[in-house]
């Protein structure tokens, strides 16, 4: 494949969906759009494999819905086709007249953790600039904020794993908490042959996934705790660590702050209080405390390391819970050691480069604060505009879809790559507050349920109709590569936000050239953490890895090499150490009760992607997946009179779901499983709760209170 070919040729490109960002290789008839042949393609990290979503990727390419023309909203509820002059008109002019009756914050922007770097960065100087509202926020709210949250106060930078996925084969044992990337990311399995040869695969999940099965046959552990209880088995594990002197003392006093008040809080969970909290025997917790510190390089091992998922980082502790993970890893001496670690699997496909550029309601490009006058200064000025001009932070996501239509709320808004009615929790009440507001405007590919709704959808290109870059779980930046033209009229929002930024009188620059937007984003990254001021195309099209902070070379030095492990020497921190944080386990704030007696936990299936809104277009995919479903123990269907292929009505505190019943014993009794690919009667966000965790918001997906009874149909 060569990088770079014009359409028509072999293009060397990676997959629309996953952080995995598997290489494939994209083969179109020359002359012809379509079809798009897919493969896979040698990479570090998917070496050649590809998931079932990866192979049919090509298949969203012909939608039979695509949309390929501006549309807007007509009286009778319907739409119609428009031009992109009469589109972009009614969108500026309905924007200037809201902004004028209600003011700058009255418009609002959504943006998404699957646009590119360049998209994410634009969508951020849009809203600052052209818009001038200070509300802008992104569904990696919904996906990484805690992980994050968690990982700056402690180690000083979020940069996903911080480290390549390759380290992980040469590891004795693998802590993974709620994450199944068995199912998720299949072709990451290949990095955990190492660990389960070696017996020290470790997985904390509710359920026996596939990932979990991976421990099976002396592969490893699996640990399944009542839901909400895994920040318990945390504690727990370090409350052993410490108190079996199994702990990395040299490593804690060189490198670490804040061991004390750690060592204080952990001190209630010894082993048998936590086993009456989480259900997971006591000598077991012991057992697999001994095995990562015996991995530890300071006891001898080969290196341990210790990986969170959403199941443990979408709770109203989710902030506190991966800092207990962050904590156990300091304890054993194993992040900033190369071998070693901690690391966030990320969801999204650009979920790590989505949340460095701007497109977050704090955030200025570079992953730096709104709030820092230096900040500030330096993007204005890359920017041609006074520092003043760039309004303060903004709201976090839920709070910002909460407030749409309300009194003194935005009464418009963008959405840019999301499709919240299906991903955002308590989604029956995102869908009032959509409804709500004045002016509703979608960019999107297909009409998502999100764009349905929309007083005007714009058609956008998707990622093999368009040139730029994403940064994958590893903090990895690589090259998206056009393979065959778009569509219609389907645009680049790149060319949307600029044309829409000239119709709102902003002076700007708005390159639609993506090449040109990531050098721009690159000079207003220089010098913060998520530096990629010395990252070109020309360096990425050569197959250079690099992995941010990639800051500029000095004039004739040698370019950066990137930084694929940035904990070695220090951690970013004004002292260079990390800072242990005292963490307390409050546990779900959706508890079980009597009238909600089950927990529900959801997640994804191997063939669907976040909302569904790209795999459910997909045939081969509708096939094996076509509808919702809820997993449950068959002694809980027995208590409710259900069988398989029986269909449950599900209600919690927000709302209410059916879906048909699969039998399993690989779940708790107390637990039941939805996947969340899907809107309307089976839409598992209409039950999940809307409240946040205090220090990142992020929202509690992982662990609601349902009720359940038989229902007689769907
Ligand atoms: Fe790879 Fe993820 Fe795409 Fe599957 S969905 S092919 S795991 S990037």
């Amino acid at each position: 494949a060569a990088p770079g070919s014009a359409p028509g040729a072999a293009v060397a490109s990676h997959c629309p969906y996953c952080a995995l960002q598997c290489a494939q290789t994209l083969t179109s008839t020359p002359g012809e759009r379509l079809p798009v042949a897919v493969s896979g393609r040698q990479f570090p990290t998917n070496r050649g494999g590809l998931c079932q979503k990866g192979w049919t990727s090509a298949e969203v390419l012909r939608a039979s819905d695509r949309i390929t023309t501006p549309r807007i909203r007509t009286a009778d509820g319907g739409f119609r086709t428009a031009t992109w002059v009469e589109a972009l008109d009614l969108v500026a002019g309905r924007i200037r007249q809201i902004q004028a009756e209600s003011g700058d914050d009255a418009v609002a922007v959504f943006g998404g953790g699957g646009l590119t770097n360049e998209k994410a960065y634009a969508l951020g100087k849009f809203a600052r600039l052209a818009l001038h509202t200070r509300l802008i926020d992104y569904n990696g709210r919904f996906c990484m904020s805690s992980a994050a949250a968690a990982s700056n106060r402690t180690l000083g930078m979020d940069r996903g794993l911080a480290f390549p996925l390759s380290d992980l084969g040469g590891a004795d044992a693998i802590l993974i908490l709620g994450s199944n990337m068995g199912v998720t990311m299949p072709p990451f399995v290949q990095h955990l042959a190492g660990v389960r040869e070696r017996g020290g695969l470790i997985v904390v999940d509710p359920r026996a996934t596939v990932t979990a099965k991976l421990a099976a046959n002396g592969a490893g552990v699996h640990l399944a705790p009542v839901p909400g209880s895994d920040m318990v088995v945390l504690l727990a594990l370090l409350h052993i660590v410490l108190a079996e002197g199994l702990a990395d003392l040299d490593y804690l006093e060189v490198r670490v702050n804040g061991l004390d008040a750690v060592r204080r809080s952990v001190a209630q969970w010894w082993p048998e209080r936590a086993e009456a909290e989480t259900g997971i025997p006591a000598d077991t917790l012991r057992e697999v405390a001994r095995l990562l510190a015996a991995a530890s390089p300071s006891r001898g091992g080969r290196g341990a390391y210790i990986l969170t998922g959403r199941g443990v980082e979408q709770m109203s502790q989710g902030t506190a819970c991966v800092s207990a993970a962050i904590n156990l890893a300091l304890a054993l001496g194993l992040v900033g050691r190369e071998g070693s670690g901690y690391g966030p699997v990320t969801g999204q496909g650009n979920g790590q480069g989505g949340r460095e550029h701007g497109q977050k309601s704090d955030q200025l490009p570079g992953y730096r604060m709104i709030t820092d006058p230096a900040t500030r200064a330096h993007v204005a000025a890359v920017w041609g505009v006074d520092p003043a001009r760039i309004p303060g932070p903004g709201v976090p996501a839920v709070q910002l879809l909460s407030s749409l239509g309300t009194p003194g709320g935005p009464r418009a808004l963008m959405v840019h790559g999301s499709n919240v009615v299906v991903s955002a929790p308590n989604a029956t009440r995102v869908e009032e507050r959509l409804k709500a507001l004045d002016l509703l405007v979608v960019c999107d590919l297909v009409p998502s349920e999100t764009a349905l709704l929309a007083d005007v959808i714009l058609p956008v290109t998707q990622w093999a109709e368009e040139d730029g870059t994403m940064t994958n779980l590893e903090g990895r930046i690589i090259r998206r590569r056009a393979a065959v033209d778009a569509p219609g009229e389907a645009r680049s929002e790149l060319w949307i936000l600029g044309e829409l930024a000239r119709r709102l009188g902003c002076d700007a620059v708005f390159s639609d050239e993506p090449e040109v937007m990531f050098d721009e984003m690159a000079r207003a990254s220089a010098g913060g953490k998520a530096d990629y001021s010395g990252v070109t195309y020309a360096r990425l099209d050569a197959g250079e890895e690099l992995f941010w902070p990639v800051p500029a070379a000095p004039a004739g030095d040698a370019p950066h090499p990137g930084t694929p492990r940035p904990f070695l020497d220090r951690f970013p921190t004004p002292d260079g150490r990390a800072t242990m944080h005292a963490v307390a386990h409050h546990g779900p704030a959706d508890d079980v009760r009597p009238g909600m007696t089950t927990y529900l936990v959801t997640g994804r299936v191997l063939q669907h992607y976040q909302s569904g809104a790209q795999t459910r277009r997909v045939k081969e995919l509708v096939q094996a997946q076509p509808e919702p479903f809820v997993e449950m123990h068959p002694l809980l269907a027995e208590r409710y009179g259900l069988s398989e292929g029986a269909v449950a009505f599900l209600a919690s505190e927000r709302g209410e779901a059916m879906a048909r019943v699969r039998l399993t014993t690989d779940i708790r009794v107390d637990t039941v499983f939805m996947p969340f690919h899907w809107a309307g009667a089976g839409s598992a966000n209409r039950l999940t709760n809307d409240v946040t965790d205090p220090t990142s918001a992020m929202p509690e997906f992982k662990v609601t209170a349902v009720e359940i009874r038989a229902a007689h149909q769907l």
